[in-house]
């Protein structure tokens, strides 16, 4: 299985809590002005790497704490991420994934699409919404504005409610 990506961060240690693997997902549909990322948004640009390609990196490095899917939009690629975050959590560590998507427009994405919904109950933690360049807020740990929330997906499925990670800020 193949996946499209911007680039891949072996160790990072600014996108979620401990060490991590980041994947950047080539194409993003959303075009948010100020956007990071700009050259991950055609979604016919970046690289193809196999799934099984980058499963290896996070089996050789047992100091990672899980893999950070970023983006470009993460759930525009959900069946080979998902199958992605299967594995990775097999291997006992966390999923974290960015999205521009809502948490709200996820749940209504996910009711038509079950990719999305796997790759939505795969993670551990979603930090949800666009960034807004008037909503900046560099205080804020592990994300670039202050509408974008750390949500806690077990406890906000389980509670029908979003529930904000402890580490959330
Ligand atoms: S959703 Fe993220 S990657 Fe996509 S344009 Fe907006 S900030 Fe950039």
């Amino acid at each position: 299985m193949q996946l499209r990506v911007a680039g891949i961060i072996k160790e990072s240690v600014v996108d979620g809590p401990g060490l991590r693997l980041v994947v950047f997902a080539q194409g993003c549909p959303r075009r948010c002005p100020g956007c990071h990322n700009p050259h991950t948004w055609d979604p016919a640009g970046g690289t193809l790497v196999e799934v099984e390609e980058v499963l290896a990196m996070v089996r050789k490095n047992p100091l990672l704490k899980g893999i950070t899917l970023s983006g470009g939009e993460p759930f525009a690629q959900a069946g080979a991420l998902a199958y992605l975050a299967r594995q990775v959590r097999a291997l006992g560590r966390d999923v974290i994934t960015y999205t521009g998507y809502t948490w709200e427009e996820l749940l209504e994405l996910a009711r038509r699409d079950g990719a999305v919904k796997e790759l939505l109950e795969l993670s551990d933690y979603i930090v949800d919404g666009p960034y807004i360049q008037e909503k900046r807020d560099p205080e804020l740990p592990f994300r670039g504005s202050s509408n974008q929330r750390i949500i806690d997906v077990p406890a906000s499925l389980a509670c029908g409610r979003v529930v904000i990670a402890s580490w959330g800020g």
